[in-house]
Parts: structure tokens; C-alpha cells; sequence
């Protein structure tokens, strides 16, 4: 697998399915042709706003409970997942492929990485499955960001900087996600914009952040 260190070894009669950028190795062809379309149309979504990558993207079949795992560039998932009504955690690992590269201190936040792969499933799904899934996924992320505050209250006063610095990056994926919800529903299309250039830029921290969302949209963002 392409950009990982990573070797993982699966030994079983799969099918091997390869298509640009995909390669993908299945055990069962049953329901497959509608999961690998939706997950045909999250990487051509994807591109269509934050532009082409050149990366491969590996999935992998595993048996039910041998668990997942993933990273960059591949995600071995068992079947009912793979073949979900709403595939979301595959649109998620996908979306990594198109995030902002952070700086070493700004990472350990997982801002630039989970928030932004998880707000970018939250538009896949809105765009492959409408609005009302798109709705159900963020109210998922507002009971989610919830139940992190009931356990850790002070989280709740925190700058998205303070994050990584005091261990609190699960954030990332709920709260994280719902502040660029937040910013793209003020920014309008502006938004798509600010990720663009985020993507484009050699390594992003919260202080480039905010400049860029004050130059592309005017908006005041506190990091
Ligand atoms: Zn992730």
C-alpha cells in the first residue's frame, strides 16, 4: 500500500477488483456493485471540489468481527460495512486522502485530519444520499460531541488550539467537525474555497487557518 509503513497480510480467496484509483479484494460478490459505486461516487465528489489526487485507495474484505482498520490510502472493513446502507466510515477514510497537511504541533489536535474527513463524509453523504441523511449524520455528531461533554465539562470552554495539548483530539471528530458545518453554512460556497486552499498549502496551523478563512471569507474564526 502506497504512503504507509504499514504491511498487512490477509490470505483468502478474493476477488480482486481493480479500477483507477481503486484496488479492491472481496470475498463476497453479493450487494458489491452498489458499495463500490457509492464508494466510486464519495472519491469522484471528493475530487469534483478539492480537486484530483493522484493516491491509490485499497479496500480490503475482512470477515465479520476481525475488526477494521485503516489509514491513508487503504481501510480493511468487514462486509456488512463495506455494503452499509450508507457506507460512512469508507467516505471517511477516503476523505483523508484530501486532507490539509498540518504541522507537527497543529496535528496533535486532529483537526486537519478527523474534523475535516468527517465533515467531508457529512457532504458525501449529503450529496449521494440527500439531504435528510446529510441532517441524521450531523444530529449523530451533536449527540456524539454530547457524550464527550458529559464526561470532560471543561472541554466545552476550550480553543480548537488547546485541543491536542491537553489530550482532548476525540473532539476533533465531533465538535471539530460541527465548527466547519458551522463556517460553511455562514461562508456559503465561499467554504469550498478555504478548503482548496487549505489542501493546496505546504503545511497549515491554526493561526494559517485563520487567516485564511478571514482572507477567502471575511469570516472571524477565534482559534
Ligand atoms: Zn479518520
Amino acid at each position: 500500500m502506497e504512503g504507509t509503513k504499514r504491511l498487512d497480510i490477509a490470505v483468502a480467496p478474493f476477488k480482486v477488483i481493480e479500477k483507477e484509483p481503486f484496488r479492491r479484494s472481496i470475498l463476497s460478490g453479493e450487494g458489491i456493485n452498489r458499495a463500490l459505486e457509492l464508494l466510486e461516487n464519495a472519491y469522484w465528489f471528493y475530487s469534483s471540489i478539492l480537486g484530483h489526487r493522484a493516491g491509490k485507495f485499497t479496500v480490503i474484505e475482512t470477515p465479520e468481527n476481525y475488526g477494521g482498520q485503516a489509514g491513508k490510502g487503504y481501510a480493511l472493513v468487514a462486509g456488512s460495512s463495506l455494503r452499509a446502507e450508507i457506507p460512512a466510515n469508507l467516505y471517511h477514510e477516503l476523505a483523508h486522502l484530501w486532507n490539509p497537511r498540518a504541522t507537527p504541533k497543529a496535528h496533535l489536535s486532529r483537526f486537519f485530519d478527523e474534523a475535516f474527513a468527517n465533515y467531508l463524509t457529512a457532504l458525501a453523504i449529503k450529496e449521494i444520499h440527500g439531504e435528510e441523511a446529510f441532517n441524521r449524520f450531523i444530529e449523530g455528531l451533536r449527540r456524539n460531541y454530547e457524550a464527550v461533554i458529559e464526561r470532560f465539562p471543561e472541554a466545552k470552554k476550550l480553543r480548537l488550539s488547546e485541543w491536542g495539548r491537553l489530550g482532548l483530539w476525540e473532539l476533533s471528530y465531533t465538535k471539530g467537525a460541527l465548527i466547519l458545518y458551522e463556517i460553511h453554512q455562514r461562508a456559503g460556497n465561499a467554504f469550498y474555497d478555504v478548503l482548496r486552499r487549505l489542501v493546496e498549502e505546504e503545511s497549515v496551523d491554526f493561526e494559517r487557518f485563520r487567516r485564511i478563512m478571514k482572507e477567502v471569507t471575511g469570516l472571524e474564526v477565534t482559534v
